[in-house]
C-alpha cells in the first residue's frame, strides 16, 4: 500500500515517529508521502523523508496557513525563495500541500482570522506561484481545496501545464462531479481518505472514480476512518491505511490486493517513485 498523504511532520508523532512508520510498514505501508503545510513543517517533511527509506517529501504552504503572510507581512517572494531551496533537497518528490480553502476553521494559530476578500486573493497568487514552482522543477503536485471549488478549478485550471498531466493529485477530493470532470480530462489521481468509512457521499462518489486515478490516503493525523474514529482513537496514523483499502474494495466491488497493486502503482507514477521506464516489458506471474 502506498499512503500519500500523511502528516508524519505534525506534533501528534513527535514521540513515538519511528514506532508509527515501522507499525505502518509492518501492516503492509511500503511507501509513505509527507506534505508540508508551511515552511516549518515542510522543512520537517524533508527532515524525516532522510531519515525514513520508505518515507518521501513534499512541500509547500497550505491555502490556510498563507495566512501568515498576510499577518506577519511576511515577503511573498523571500517565502517563494526559501521553500524551492527545500524543494531542491533529496527525496523531495512533490509541491504541496497548495490550494484553496474557505473553510473557517474554529481552532487557528491566528488572530483575527477571517475568511475576507483579500485572503482568498492571497491564496489564489500562492497557488498560481506554487503550481508554477512545481512546473519549473519538474515537480508533482498536491492540491488541497475545501469548500472554494470554483475559485479551485478556475486557478488550477488557468495556471495547468502539460508537464502536471499524471503528476498532480486532488487530495481528500470532495464529492464532486466537477472535480472528477477534471481529474479525467487531465489525466490526474483522486486521493481518497478514510471518511469513506462513514461518509455517504463520499461512498457514493468512490464508486464513479475509475480505478486508474485513484490513490488512497490517510490524512493522519486527521480523518481517522471506522470504527476507530467512533472509539476516538486519534491519532490517524499510516498503518489504518489498510480500514481504508478494505472499505473501497467492498464499495467497488475490487479485490483487495487487486486494489492495492494498482493504487500502489499510481502512487509510485504520480510521484514517480521508481517508475517504470517506456517500453518496459512486464513479466506478471499468475
Ligand atoms: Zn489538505
Ligand atoms: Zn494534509
Amino acid at each position: 500500500m502506498f499512503d500519500t498523504h500523511c502528516h508524519l511532520n505534525f506534533s501528534s508523532f513527535k514521540k513515538n515517529l519511528a514506532e508509527v512508520i515501522r507499525k505502518a510498514e509492518a501492516d503492509g505501508v511500503s511507501c509513505m508521502v509527507v506534505p508540508g503545510t508551511d515552511f516549518k513543517t515542510s522543512q520537517k517533511a524533508v527532515e524525516i523523508a532522510k531519515q525514513f527509506k520508505n518515507v518521501y517529501a513534499a512541500v509547500g504552504i497550505h491555502p490556510h496557513h498563507v495566512y501568515e503572510i498576510d499577518e506577519k507581512g511576511l515577503d511573498i517572494e523571500a517565502e517563494l525563495k526559501r521553500l524551492e531551496e527545500l524543494l531542491m533537497e533529496d527525496k523531495v518528490v512533490a509541491v504541496g500541500e497548495v490550494g484553496m480553502d474557505k473553510h473557517y476553521y474554529e481552532k487557528t494559530r491566528y488572530d483575527n482570522y477571517q475568511v475576507n476578500d483579500n485572503f482568498i486573493k492571497l491564496q489564489k497568487q500562492l497557488l498560481m506561484r506554487q503550481m508554477k514552482m512545481a512546473v519549473e522543477n519538474k515537480k508533482s503536485l498536491i492540491l488541497h481545496n475545501r469548500q472554494a471549488i470554483e475559485e479551485f478549478l478556475e486557478v488550477v485550471g488557468d495556471s495547468w501545464d502539460q508537464v502536471l498531466t499524471q503528476r498532480t493529485v486532488f487530495h481528500c477530493a470532495e464529492p464532486d462531479k466537477r472535480l472528477l470532470e477534471f481529474v479525467l480530462e487531465h489525466d490526474i489521481y483522486i486521493g481518497i481518505d478514510g471518511d469513506v468509512t462513514y461518509d455517504q457521499k463520499k461512498q457514493e462518489f468512490v464508486k464513479t472514480i475509475p480505478l486508474g486515478h485513484l490513490v488512497l490516503e490517510t490524512d493522519a493525523p486527521f480523518l481517522l476512518p471506522e470504527p476507530l474514529r467512533s472509539k476516538k482513537m486519534y491519532p490517524n496514523a499510516p498503518a489504518n491505511l489498510t480500514i481504508i483499502l478494505n472499505d473501497i474494495s467492498r464499495l467497488k466491488g475490487v479485490d483487495r490486493k487487486e486494489l492495492d497493486r494498482i493504487t500502489t502503482e499510481n502512487g509510485n507514477n504520480l510521484f514517480q517513485i521508481n517508475p517504470i521506464p517506456p517500453g518496459t516489458k512486464i513479466h506478471i506471474n499468475n
